[in-house]
């Protein structure tokens, strides 16, 4: 039986893929190996052996090919998928704010956008997507009717004037009527520049009751630490040209990373979206705690930031995924393409170490160690497979510009 013809009530056919590479990600690299999959991992190991096992399973040769895990983009937004990335940054970070505002999408065009954004993770072989998304209302339907598997954090702006609206808009992010098994809800409160210390602490207090992953933007721009203190800089002007500051909202003395230890943020297993600025003292308080860095290496050279710190947090223990970012501020979703601009930038760092930052440490992030990210036995059956030539395969992946060959979510075949 041909699984990709089954209807998708029913639970896919055993599958026996065959490929010249099989890179596991939790294991060694295996030249003619062989994955074994239902809608799970059920074997991986070298293809005759396989074969003599799984003499019922539908064999499926894909030759000259590296398969591994499907991968894991552990920082987007999909409902940003309509934008276009200025050909060049035009004054700084809060000007891109400004610029972007107008753009994001009216809720008539949020399906389209989602639409796109889908169809260009599936295109780049990425399974799994941390989805940070304002209208989550409106996306959670449309990305629950998609074949990705997504953890939604509903996006929670609430300061100043807006203050009020932090229960209601946590509602809004928490809400899970569209959950479902490869749809998972989450929250995310935005900023240190857009929520308030009382919003944080109740996006956490939710998360830790109904036991939802937590992502936020920490340390993205120099400009927080001096917005937390003072209610000044490139924030504060924000603020003045939006029109509604209030002077209710508390100052914090010692940045965004000790902003967030100060919340027991940083105890939690959160997804810190960049900490592109960082010095030793907040790495040592990043290495005590339990929360992930993802770096978003296109996103991080559009602004011009300052090299970013990701090899010194890796050996002090940090976890740290590669994401994308949005088509707002990176060319489009392929997330391979952030993977090649990092190897370009660090050419002594061996490959080995390279794609853990968007399968196993990335879905370490999201909270799903074991489930995506590796062909680990049991794990949900998202693979992808690149063509290849050379005996260094993911190398070779990185130093081309290959699109994915093939793409499999649950052990169905997507693209
Ligand atoms: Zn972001």
């Amino acid at each position: 039986m041909n699984s990709s013809k089954t209807s998708p009530s029913q639970p896919p056919g055993r599958q026996l893929l065959c490929a010249a590479w099989v890179a596991p990600m939790c294991g060694p690299l295996l030249a003619d190996g062989a994955v074994l999959v239902d809608a799970k991992i059920l074997a991986v190991g070298p293809r005759n052996q396989l074969r003599a096992q799984a003499r019922d399973a539908e064999l499926v040769d894909l030759g000259d090919c590296v398969l591994m895990p499907g991968l894991v983009n552990a920082h987007a937004h999909l409902e940003l998928s309509l934008c276009q990335r200025p050909d060049s940054l035009r004054g700084g970070f809060v000007d891109w704010i400004k610029e972007l505002m107008p753009q994001m999408p009216s809720p008539e065009r949020v399906a389209a956008a989602i639409d796109l954004g889908v169809e260009q993770c599936l295109r780049f072989g990425v399974t799994t997507v941390g989805d940070i998304s304002r209208q989550c209302h409106l996306t959670r339907p449309v990305l629950r009717d998609s074949p990705l598997r997504v953890t939604s954090f509903g996006e929670v702006h609430a300061m100043a004037q807006h203050r009020d609206l932090l229960e209601e808009r946590l509602a809004v992010a928490a809400d899970d009527r569209w959950q479902s098994d490869r749809l998972t809800i989450a929250v995310s409160p935005h900023a240190p520049y857009s929520v308030e210390p009382h919003g944080f602490a109740r996006c956490l207090e939710v998360a830790r009751q109904r036991r939802m992953p937590l992502a936020t933007h920490l340390a993205e721009t120099p400009h927080e630490a001096e917005f937390l203190a003072e209610h000044s800089g490139a924030f504060g002007d924000l603020w003045q040209w939006l029109g509604t500051w209030d002077d209710q909202v508390p100052r914090f003395s010692g940045g965004p990373i000790r902003f967030a230890q100060s919340l027991d943020l940083l105890q939690y297993p959160a997804v810190l979206a960049h900490v592109n600025y960082c010095d030793d003292g907040e790495l040592d308080i990043l290495a005590r705690g339990r929360a992930s860095v993802v770096y978003c290496p296109r996103t991080h050279q559009f602004f011009g930031h300052p090299p970013h710190r990701w090899r010194e947090m890796l050996a002090r223990g940090i976890n740290v995924a590669v994401g994308t970012d949005s088509c707002a501020s990176s060319p489009d979703l392929n997330l391979v393409d952030d993977l090649r601009l990092l190897h370009r930038l660090v050419r002594q760092v061996p490959t080995a170490q390279l794609w853990p930052l968007i399968t196993t440490n990335a879905a370490k992030a999201m909270g799903f160690p074991g489930r995506v990210g590796s062909l680990a036995l049991g794990a949900a059956a998202d693979l992808v497979a690149f063509a290849v030539k050379t005996n260094d395969p993911l190398l070779e992946v990185l130093e081309s510009d290959i699109l994915p060959a093939a793409v499999w979510i649950g052990g169905r075949k997507i693209a």
